[in-house]
């Protein structure tokens, strides 16, 4: 059996209570340089256009530049993309307009197991990995919610007008109640995944049990949504050997947890700094006026606040995987 990891189990973030963490420097992922053409123009005509120039896009030496046909409409359609952010960012009383993610990298950045967070048999195993940032040197970070309780469609209204990509780790008892709203979710792009039947503590489960928490849950939203998810998060970022062994075994390629939870009225960090890095991803929930002072917009809006005035954009997690 591995080691069972734990995080605080009302799913907050206790730094103290994280293995391998306490004291010693946090060793994070560094990825090789990777810059995509794609990236470089994108930059070029992007910043060409907040400058109000039209500026062309000047290709790296060695690159071939895209016909300038080409370019024009790309740069229009960047254009008319940022006049509907700016719009949405105002109706939605965000303080800042959000930051246009870059192009998604060209070569996948390669992810395993946080240090510290491998169960045994990790690599021999092939099991899917835990960690809490994508190594890339892209300042972005990835929006992941969680569970299903709350389904307020102002949420859906917001995230669709603003365009900022999230992904769902859906709860089989919460989201039963109305499988239609994570529908028009996915018909939106989000992609919907795996966070068990019941929401358990996994670690406390046998193998069969927790086999069945998982793999039945991947089997509800293949019914009810058309596609099998390859990702998974163990409840309150709990998990053992079992756990991923068992995932595996039902077409679960990765186990994300989180590296920052944002909630209606503060953030919580799992490093030191209490800072974002590139390629961290942050939780929440899908929580409402029930347990929060404020609605999942209140929520959106104080995560994105803070992501932009830090200089960064929020990204598509599958993109990067
Ligand atoms: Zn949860």
């Amino acid at each position: 059996m591995g080691s069972v990891v734990q995080n605080d189990k009302n799913g907050s973030l206790d730094g103290a209570r994280t293995p391998a963490r306490s004291g010693a420097p946090v060793r994070r992922h560094r990825s090789r340089a990777r810059v995509a053409i794609a990236l470089l123009a994108v930059t070029a005509v992007a910043s060409g256009c907040a400058q109000g120039t039209g500026g062309a896009a000047h290709p790296a030496p060695g690159q071939q530049a895209p016909p300038a046909e080409a370019l024009d409409s790309y740069a229009a359609r960047l254009r008319a993309e940022q006049a509907a952010r700016v719009a949405a960012a105002k109706r939605w009383h965000l303080a800042r307009v959000p930051l246009a993610a870059p192009a998604p990298p060209a070569v996948k950045p390669e992810i395993t197991a946080r240090d510290g967070f491998e169960v045994e048999g990790q690599e021999e195993e092939n099991l899917p990995p835990v960690f809490t940032t994508v190594p890339t040197r892209q300042k972005v970070v990835f929006l992941t919610i969680d569970d299903g309780e709350e389904k307020d469609p102002d949420f859906l209204r917001m995230m669709s007008e603003l365009r900022i990509p999230y992904t769902a780790f859906l709860s089989d008892y919460l989201i039963k109640k109305d499988y239609g709203y994570f529908k028009k979710m996915q018909q939106r792009g989000v992609v919907l995944n795996n966070h068990t039947l019941h929401h358990p503590y996994l670690p406390g489960l046998s193998y069969a049990q927790q086999k069945h928490e998982i793999c039945a849950m991947q089997d509800v939203i293949e019914k009810q949504y058309g596609k099998r998810p390859e990702l998974f998060r163990p409840p309150y970022g709990n998990y053992n050997q079992d756990t991923l062994r068992a995932a595996k075994s039902c077409g679960v390629k990765y186990a994300p947890i989180w590296d920052e939870e944002v909630y209606v009225d503060h953030w919580e960090y799992r490093e030191w700094d209490r800072d974002l890095h590139p390629g961290d991803i942050v939780l929440t929930h899908f929580r409402g006026r029930k347990d929060w002072k404020g609605t999942m917009p209140d929520m959106v809006r104080r995560f994105l606040d803070q992501v932009t005035a830090k200089g960064y954009a929020v990204a598509r997690l599958e993109d990067y995987l």
